[in-house]
Protein backbone atom coordinates (compact mmCIF):
# COMPACT_ATOMS: atom_id res chain seq x y z
CA UNK A 1 0.00 0.00 0.00
CA UNK A 2 1.63 3.50 -1.04
CA UNK A 3 2.56 5.45 2.25
CA UNK A 4 3.59 8.03 0.08
CA UNK A 5 2.14 11.62 -1.01
CA UNK A 6 0.80 11.55 -3.88
CA UNK A 7 1.86 14.77 -5.41
CA UNK A 8 -0.32 16.72 -7.87
CA UNK A 9 0.07 17.03 -11.69
CA UNK A 10 2.29 13.91 -12.61
CA UNK A 11 0.90 11.49 -15.60
CA UNK A 12 0.35 8.84 -12.26
CA UNK A 13 -1.85 11.87 -10.40
CA UNK A 14 -5.16 10.28 -10.56
CA UNK A 15 -7.40 9.89 -7.15
CA UNK A 16 -10.03 7.91 -7.00
CA UNK A 17 -13.89 7.34 -5.49
CA UNK A 18 -16.60 5.14 -4.73
CA UNK A 19 -19.69 6.81 -5.93
CA UNK A 20 -21.07 9.05 -8.11
CA UNK A 21 -23.17 11.52 -6.72
CA UNK A 22 -23.03 14.76 -6.08
CA UNK A 23 -20.50 14.52 -2.61
CA UNK A 24 -18.22 12.63 -5.25
CA UNK A 25 -18.56 15.41 -8.53
CA UNK A 26 -17.75 18.28 -5.45
CA UNK A 27 -14.36 15.92 -4.66
CA UNK A 28 -13.64 15.90 -8.70
CA UNK A 29 -13.81 19.70 -8.39
CA UNK A 30 -11.62 20.26 -6.09
CA UNK A 31 -8.87 17.49 -6.80
CA UNK A 32 -9.05 18.93 -10.37
CA UNK A 33 -8.34 22.41 -9.32
CA UNK A 34 -5.38 20.95 -7.26
CA UNK A 35 -4.07 19.24 -10.73
CA UNK A 36 -5.31 15.74 -10.12
CA UNK A 37 -7.49 13.47 -12.61
CA UNK A 38 -10.23 11.56 -11.14
CA UNK A 39 -11.67 8.02 -11.72
CA UNK A 40 -15.08 7.48 -10.31
CA UNK A 41 -16.79 4.05 -9.76
CA UNK A 42 -20.24 4.18 -9.90
CA UNK A 43 -23.07 1.51 -11.89
CA UNK A 44 -25.31 4.50 -13.26
CA UNK A 45 -24.23 6.33 -16.62
CA UNK A 46 -23.83 10.27 -16.77
CA UNK A 47 -24.16 10.28 -12.80
CA UNK A 48 -23.48 14.12 -11.51
CA UNK A 49 -19.82 12.45 -10.31
CA UNK A 50 -19.37 10.99 -13.59
CA UNK A 51 -19.97 13.66 -15.79
CA UNK A 52 -16.99 15.50 -14.93
CA UNK A 53 -14.57 12.57 -13.97
CA UNK A 54 -11.62 12.11 -16.25
CA UNK A 55 -12.47 8.05 -16.05
CA UNK A 56 -16.05 6.49 -15.21
CA UNK A 57 -15.52 2.65 -14.24
CA UNK A 58 -19.26 1.42 -14.72
CA UNK A 59 -19.52 -1.00 -12.66
CA UNK A 60 -21.36 -2.43 -8.94
CA UNK A 61 -19.43 -1.23 -6.03
CA UNK A 62 -18.78 -4.78 -4.87
CA UNK A 63 -17.71 -6.04 -8.82
CA UNK A 64 -14.22 -7.85 -8.40
CA UNK A 65 -13.58 -6.41 -12.41
CA UNK A 66 -14.61 -3.10 -11.37
CA UNK A 67 -12.41 -2.72 -8.39
CA UNK A 68 -9.42 -4.07 -10.25
CA UNK A 69 -10.48 -1.64 -12.93
CA UNK A 70 -10.24 1.38 -10.35
CA UNK A 71 -7.00 0.09 -9.24
CA UNK A 72 -5.80 0.20 -12.52
CA UNK A 73 -6.00 3.76 -12.54
CA UNK A 74 -5.35 5.04 -9.11
CA UNK A 75 -3.89 3.45 -5.66
CA UNK A 76 -5.36 6.20 -3.51
CA UNK A 77 -9.58 6.01 -3.20
CA UNK A 78 -12.31 6.97 -1.24
CA UNK A 79 -15.57 7.30 -0.87
CA UNK A 80 -18.36 9.48 -1.04
CA UNK A 81 -21.47 7.39 0.13
CA UNK A 82 -21.71 5.86 3.51
CA UNK A 83 -23.39 2.72 2.41
CA UNK A 84 -20.60 1.26 -0.08
CA UNK A 85 -19.58 -2.22 0.88
CA UNK A 86 -17.08 -2.05 3.42
CA UNK A 87 -15.91 -5.06 2.25
CA UNK A 88 -14.90 -3.28 -1.28
CA UNK A 89 -12.90 -0.82 0.53
CA UNK A 90 -11.04 -3.40 2.56
CA UNK A 91 -10.37 -5.19 -0.90
CA UNK A 92 -9.34 -2.10 -2.22
CA UNK A 93 -7.08 -1.82 0.76
CA UNK A 94 -5.08 -4.92 -0.63
CA UNK A 95 -3.38 -3.07 -3.30
CA UNK A 96 -3.99 0.55 -2.71
CA UNK A 97 -4.56 3.24 0.24
CA UNK A 98 -7.91 3.93 0.90
CA UNK A 99 -9.12 5.97 3.32
CA UNK A 100 -11.60 5.86 5.15
CA UNK A 101 -10.85 2.62 5.75
CA UNK A 102 -13.57 -0.40 5.53
CA UNK A 103 -13.36 -1.13 9.26
CA UNK A 104 -14.23 2.52 9.66
CA UNK A 105 -17.00 2.89 7.22
CA UNK A 106 -18.61 -0.38 8.86
CA UNK A 107 -19.01 0.89 12.38
CA UNK A 108 -21.05 4.59 10.80
CA UNK A 109 -22.94 1.81 8.61
CA UNK A 110 -24.52 0.22 11.65
CA UNK A 111 -26.35 2.16 13.97
CA UNK A 112 -25.70 -0.19 16.84
CA UNK A 113 -22.10 -0.88 16.41
CA UNK A 114 -21.94 3.35 15.87
CA UNK A 115 -23.67 4.10 19.52
CA UNK A 116 -21.76 1.37 21.09
CA UNK A 117 -18.51 3.21 19.74
CA UNK A 118 -19.68 6.30 21.16
CA UNK A 119 -20.81 5.20 24.32
CA UNK A 120 -16.58 3.62 24.75
CA UNK A 121 -15.96 7.25 23.72
CA UNK A 122 -17.69 8.66 26.10
CA UNK A 123 -15.27 7.47 28.66
CA UNK A 124 -12.75 10.82 27.37
CA UNK A 125 -15.29 12.75 25.73
CA UNK A 126 -17.98 13.16 28.35
CA UNK A 127 -20.90 12.80 25.70
CA UNK A 128 -22.98 10.10 25.19
CA UNK A 129 -25.57 8.69 22.14
CA UNK A 130 -29.14 8.58 22.62
CA UNK A 131 -30.52 6.56 25.55
CA UNK A 132 -31.46 3.35 23.31
CA UNK A 133 -32.51 -0.29 22.80
CA UNK A 134 -31.84 -2.68 20.06
CA UNK A 135 -35.29 -4.43 18.53
CA UNK A 136 -34.83 -6.83 16.13
CA UNK A 137 -37.67 -9.09 17.25
CA UNK A 138 -41.11 -8.46 19.33
CA UNK A 139 -39.77 -9.83 22.26
CA UNK A 140 -37.27 -6.80 21.99
CA UNK A 141 -40.41 -4.57 21.88
CA UNK A 142 -41.21 -6.35 25.48
CA UNK A 143 -37.86 -5.84 26.93
CA UNK A 144 -37.52 -2.11 25.92
CA UNK A 145 -37.64 0.49 28.70
CA UNK A 146 -40.91 2.74 29.27
CA UNK A 147 -38.34 5.57 29.78
CA UNK A 148 -37.46 5.08 25.79
CA UNK A 149 -40.84 6.07 24.89
CA UNK A 150 -41.79 7.98 22.96
CA UNK A 151 -38.90 7.61 20.98
CA UNK A 152 -38.22 6.80 17.34
CA UNK A 153 -37.65 3.42 15.81
CA UNK A 154 -34.65 3.43 13.16
CA UNK A 155 -33.44 0.60 10.90
CA UNK A 156 -29.83 -0.46 12.10
CA UNK A 157 -28.55 0.02 8.88
CA UNK A 158 -28.97 1.97 5.30
CA UNK A 159 -31.12 4.71 6.71
CA UNK A 160 -30.78 8.55 5.36
CA UNK A 161 -32.52 11.46 5.10
CA UNK A 162 -34.87 10.37 7.47
CA UNK A 163 -35.45 7.49 5.66
CA UNK A 164 -35.81 4.08 7.49
CA UNK A 165 -37.69 5.96 10.78
CA UNK A 166 -40.72 5.97 12.65
CA UNK A 167 -41.66 7.81 15.54
CA UNK A 168 -43.68 5.87 17.84
CA UNK A 169 -45.85 7.23 21.14
CA UNK A 170 -46.35 3.62 23.15
CA UNK A 171 -45.55 0.28 23.25
CA UNK A 172 -48.45 -1.02 21.01
CA UNK A 173 -46.95 1.72 18.08
CA UNK A 174 -43.77 0.37 18.42
CA UNK A 175 -44.64 -3.31 17.63
CA UNK A 176 -46.54 -2.10 14.59
CA UNK A 177 -43.30 0.30 13.51
CA UNK A 178 -41.22 -2.93 14.09
CA UNK A 179 -43.86 -5.29 11.41
CA UNK A 180 -43.50 -2.26 8.97
CA UNK A 181 -39.67 -2.74 9.26
CA UNK A 182 -40.02 -5.73 7.44
CA UNK A 183 -38.01 -7.73 9.55
CA UNK A 184 -34.61 -5.46 9.25
CA UNK A 185 -33.04 -4.99 12.69
CA UNK A 186 -33.85 -2.00 14.47
CA UNK A 187 -32.79 0.44 17.67
CA UNK A 188 -35.13 2.39 19.57
CA UNK A 189 -34.09 5.82 20.51
CA UNK A 190 -35.68 7.94 22.97
CA UNK A 191 -37.02 10.95 22.08
CA UNK A 192 -34.86 14.01 23.22
CA UNK A 193 -35.95 17.09 23.62
CA UNK A 194 -33.99 19.20 20.80
CA UNK A 195 -32.70 22.58 21.24
CA UNK A 196 -31.28 22.72 18.36
CA UNK A 197 -28.66 20.24 16.21
CA UNK A 198 -25.08 20.99 14.59
CA UNK A 199 -22.33 19.37 13.80
CA UNK A 200 -18.85 19.16 13.29
CA UNK A 201 -16.71 18.27 10.55
CA UNK A 202 -13.42 16.69 11.33
CA UNK A 203 -10.19 15.61 9.06
CA UNK A 204 -7.22 13.81 9.90
CA UNK A 205 -4.01 12.40 7.67
CA UNK A 206 -2.16 9.33 7.59
CA UNK A 207 0.61 11.21 10.20
CA UNK A 208 -2.27 11.76 12.71
CA UNK A 209 -2.39 15.13 11.97
CA UNK A 210 -6.17 16.81 12.55
CA UNK A 211 -7.90 19.32 12.15
CA UNK A 212 -11.75 20.70 13.24
CA UNK A 213 -14.29 22.92 11.41
CA UNK A 214 -16.25 25.89 13.38
CA UNK A 215 -19.57 24.31 14.58
CA UNK A 216 -22.07 24.07 12.04
CA UNK A 217 -25.97 24.57 13.07
CA UNK A 218 -28.80 22.74 11.13
CA UNK A 219 -32.20 22.70 10.20
CA UNK A 220 -34.11 19.79 8.94
CA UNK A 221 -37.45 19.51 7.46
CA UNK A 222 -38.97 16.07 6.68
CA UNK A 223 -35.92 14.26 7.67
CA UNK A 224 -34.11 16.19 5.20
CA UNK A 225 -31.34 19.29 5.84
CA UNK A 226 -32.99 22.48 4.69
CA UNK A 227 -30.34 25.13 6.11
CA UNK A 228 -26.57 25.21 7.38
CA UNK A 229 -25.84 28.31 9.52
CA UNK A 230 -22.25 28.48 10.37
CA UNK A 231 -20.50 29.23 12.64
CA UNK A 232 -23.89 27.94 14.65
CA UNK A 233 -25.59 31.29 16.22
CA UNK A 234 -26.96 29.07 19.18
CA UNK A 235 -24.07 27.23 20.54
CA UNK A 236 -22.27 28.40 23.94
CA UNK A 237 -18.53 29.09 23.42
CA UNK A 238 -18.57 25.84 26.19
CA UNK A 239 -20.75 23.66 24.07
CA UNK A 240 -19.01 24.54 21.20
CA UNK A 241 -15.87 23.69 22.95
CA UNK A 242 -16.74 20.53 23.88
CA UNK A 243 -18.11 19.24 20.58
CA UNK A 244 -14.63 19.96 18.88
CA UNK A 245 -12.97 18.56 21.69
CA UNK A 246 -15.38 15.28 21.14
CA UNK A 247 -14.63 15.20 17.45
CA UNK A 248 -11.74 15.00 17.20
CA UNK A 249 -11.08 12.77 20.22
CA UNK A 250 -13.70 10.24 18.07
CA UNK A 251 -11.48 10.32 14.77
CA UNK A 252 -8.13 9.67 16.92
CA UNK A 253 -9.88 6.81 18.39
CA UNK A 254 -11.27 5.34 15.05
CA UNK A 255 -8.06 5.71 13.80
CA UNK A 256 -9.84 7.60 10.73
CA UNK A 257 -8.20 9.27 7.81
CA UNK A 258 -9.86 11.81 5.66
CA UNK A 259 -13.22 13.82 6.21
CA UNK A 260 -15.41 12.49 9.20
CA UNK A 261 -19.00 14.85 9.95
CA UNK A 262 -20.45 14.21 13.36
CA UNK A 263 -23.99 14.88 14.32
CA UNK A 264 -24.51 15.95 17.61
CA UNK A 265 -28.12 17.02 19.36
CA UNK A 266 -27.84 19.84 21.72
CA UNK A 267 -30.80 19.53 24.35
CA UNK A 268 -33.13 22.12 25.74
CA UNK A 269 -31.32 21.62 28.98
CA UNK A 270 -27.86 22.49 27.11
CA UNK A 271 -27.03 18.60 27.23
CA UNK A 272 -24.77 17.60 23.89
CA UNK A 273 -25.86 14.11 22.39
CA UNK A 274 -23.72 12.41 20.32
CA UNK A 275 -25.94 11.43 17.31
CA UNK A 276 -24.15 9.85 14.16
CA UNK A 277 -21.76 10.45 11.81
CA UNK A 278 -21.20 10.09 8.27
CA UNK A 279 -17.54 8.90 6.87
CA UNK A 280 -16.83 11.53 4.16
CA UNK A 281 -17.68 14.83 3.24
CA UNK A 282 -21.41 15.93 4.45
CA UNK A 283 -24.44 18.15 3.10
CA UNK A 284 -24.09 20.03 6.27
CA UNK A 285 -20.30 21.00 5.28
CA UNK A 286 -21.11 22.20 2.09
CA UNK A 287 -20.37 25.81 3.35
CA UNK A 288 -16.85 24.94 3.69
CA UNK A 289 -16.32 25.66 -0.30
CA UNK A 290 -17.44 29.42 -0.17
CA UNK A 291 -16.57 30.18 3.38
CA UNK A 292 -13.42 28.00 4.56
CA UNK A 293 -9.98 28.28 3.49
CA UNK A 294 -10.00 25.18 2.90
CA UNK A 295 -12.93 23.04 1.82
CA UNK A 296 -14.13 19.73 2.91
CA UNK A 297 -13.66 18.37 -0.52
CA UNK A 298 -10.26 19.77 -0.58
CA UNK A 299 -9.70 18.48 2.82
CA UNK A 300 -10.39 15.44 1.71
CA UNK A 301 -8.04 14.86 -1.08
CA UNK A 302 -5.24 16.53 0.77
CA UNK A 303 -5.87 13.02 3.12
CA UNK A 304 -6.12 10.73 0.45
CA UNK A 305 -2.78 12.27 -1.32
CA UNK A 306 -1.16 12.26 1.87
CA UNK A 307 -0.23 16.21 2.13
CA UNK A 308 -0.38 17.82 4.61
CA UNK A 309 -4.03 19.46 5.73
CA UNK A 310 -5.56 22.81 4.90
CA UNK A 311 -6.33 25.88 7.29
CA UNK A 312 -9.61 25.26 8.11
CA UNK A 313 -10.86 29.41 9.09
CA UNK A 314 -13.89 30.47 8.71
CA UNK A 315 -13.49 33.38 6.21
CA UNK A 316 -17.35 34.68 6.26
CA UNK A 317 -20.60 33.64 8.22
CA UNK A 318 -22.10 31.30 5.82
CA UNK A 319 -26.07 30.09 5.32
CA UNK A 320 -26.02 27.44 3.38
CA UNK A 321 -29.75 26.53 1.46
CA UNK A 322 -29.95 23.26 0.20
CA UNK A 323 -32.00 23.02 -2.88
CA UNK A 324 -34.56 19.82 -3.40
CA UNK A 325 -36.45 19.14 -6.66
CA UNK A 326 -39.42 20.56 -4.79
CA UNK A 327 -38.80 24.01 -5.67
CA UNK A 328 -39.44 22.71 -9.20
CA UNK A 329 -43.00 22.37 -8.85
CA UNK A 330 -43.15 25.07 -6.46
CA UNK A 331 -46.71 26.66 -6.71
CA UNK A 332 -48.19 23.14 -6.93
CA UNK A 333 -47.38 23.09 -10.93
CA UNK A 334 -47.29 19.31 -12.27
CA UNK A 335 -44.75 20.08 -14.73
CA UNK A 336 -41.53 21.04 -13.88
CA UNK A 337 -39.90 24.92 -13.94
CA UNK A 338 -36.47 26.08 -13.46
CA UNK A 339 -36.20 28.34 -10.58
CA UNK A 340 -35.41 32.09 -11.39
CA UNK A 341 -31.74 31.13 -10.75
CA UNK A 342 -30.73 35.09 -12.54
CA UNK A 343 -33.06 36.44 -9.70
CA UNK A 344 -31.29 33.93 -6.46
CA UNK A 345 -27.40 34.91 -7.88
CA UNK A 346 -28.56 38.98 -8.28
CA UNK A 347 -28.36 38.22 -4.21
CA UNK A 348 -25.24 39.50 -2.73
CA UNK A 349 -22.99 36.52 -1.37
CA UNK A 350 -24.56 33.93 -3.44
CA UNK A 351 -23.00 31.07 -4.70
CA UNK A 352 -25.44 28.84 -6.96
CA UNK A 353 -23.95 24.59 -6.65
CA UNK A 354 -25.66 22.85 -9.03
CA UNK A 355 -25.47 18.92 -9.33
CA UNK A 356 -25.55 18.19 -13.37
CA UNK A 357 -28.86 16.12 -11.71
CA UNK A 358 -31.38 16.44 -14.99
CA UNK A 359 -34.14 15.08 -13.54
CA UNK A 360 -36.43 17.19 -11.18
CA UNK A 361 -37.91 14.61 -8.56
CA UNK A 362 -39.59 15.92 -5.12
CA UNK A 363 -36.94 15.22 -2.21
CA UNK A 364 -34.13 14.84 -4.52
CA UNK A 365 -30.91 16.91 -3.76
CA UNK A 366 -30.42 18.52 -6.57
CA UNK A 367 -27.80 21.62 -5.81
CA UNK A 368 -27.37 24.72 -2.46
CA UNK A 369 -26.81 27.86 -2.60
CA UNK A 370 -24.31 29.15 0.09
CA UNK A 371 -25.06 33.16 0.89
CA UNK A 372 -21.70 34.60 2.44
CA UNK A 373 -21.95 37.74 3.89
CA UNK A 374 -19.85 40.28 6.93
CA UNK A 375 -22.52 39.19 9.29
CA UNK A 376 -24.47 35.86 9.98
CA UNK A 377 -27.37 38.73 10.05
CA UNK A 378 -27.14 39.34 6.65
CA UNK A 379 -26.51 35.79 5.38
CA UNK A 380 -29.62 34.48 7.14
CA UNK A 381 -31.43 37.92 5.35
CA UNK A 382 -30.07 36.59 1.90
CA UNK A 383 -31.17 32.87 2.76
CA UNK A 384 -34.87 34.44 3.18
CA UNK A 385 -34.78 36.23 0.33
CA UNK A 386 -33.70 33.52 -1.78
CA UNK A 387 -36.83 31.08 -0.01
CA UNK A 388 -39.25 33.69 -1.06
CA UNK A 389 -38.03 33.24 -4.55
CA UNK A 390 -38.06 30.09 -5.01
CA UNK A 391 -41.30 29.53 -3.30
P1 LIG B 1 -30.51 10.23 9.22
O1 LIG B 1 -29.54 9.11 9.02
O2 LIG B 1 -31.74 10.08 8.40
O3 LIG B 1 -29.87 11.58 9.14
P2 LIG B 1 -30.85 10.83 12.05
O4 LIG B 1 -30.64 9.85 13.15
O5 LIG B 1 -29.83 11.91 11.95
O6 LIG B 1 -31.02 9.99 10.72
O7 LIG B 1 -32.30 11.47 12.22
C1 LIG B 1 -32.79 12.49 11.36
C2 LIG B 1 -33.35 13.64 12.17
O8 LIG B 1 -34.42 13.20 13.03
C3 LIG B 1 -32.35 14.27 13.12
O9 LIG B 1 -31.54 15.21 12.44
C4 LIG B 1 -33.28 14.89 14.17
O10 LIG B 1 -33.86 16.09 13.70
C5 LIG B 1 -34.38 13.86 14.29
N1 LIG B 1 -34.05 12.89 15.34
C6 LIG B 1 -33.36 11.75 15.19
N2 LIG B 1 -33.22 11.07 16.34
C7 LIG B 1 -33.85 11.81 17.29
C8 LIG B 1 -34.06 11.64 18.71
N3 LIG B 1 -33.59 10.56 19.36
N4 LIG B 1 -34.76 12.61 19.36
C9 LIG B 1 -35.24 13.68 18.69
N5 LIG B 1 -35.07 13.89 17.37
C10 LIG B 1 -34.38 12.97 16.65
MG1 LIG C 1 -28.55 12.54 10.43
Amino acid sequence: RPRQALLPNTDKSCLGIMGGGQLGRMFAHAAQAMGYKVAVLEPEAGCPAAQVAEHHVQADYDSPEGLKALLALTKHISTEFENVPADSMKELAYDGFVSPSGDCVSIAQDRLIEKRFFTRCSLRTGIFPTPHWGISRKEDVISAKDDLLPGILKTVRLGYDGKGQARVRNREELAAALVSMRGQPCVLEKMLPLAYEISVLVARGVDGQAVVYPIAENVHRDGILFTTLAPSPSVSADVAGAAQKAALTIIEELGYVGVLCIEFFVLTDGTLVVNEMAPRPHNSGHYTIDACVTSQFEQQVRALAQLPLGDVRLHSPAAMLNILGDVWFSGNSDTPREPAWDQILAIPGAHLHLYGKTEARRARKMGHITFVAPTMEQARAALHQACGILG
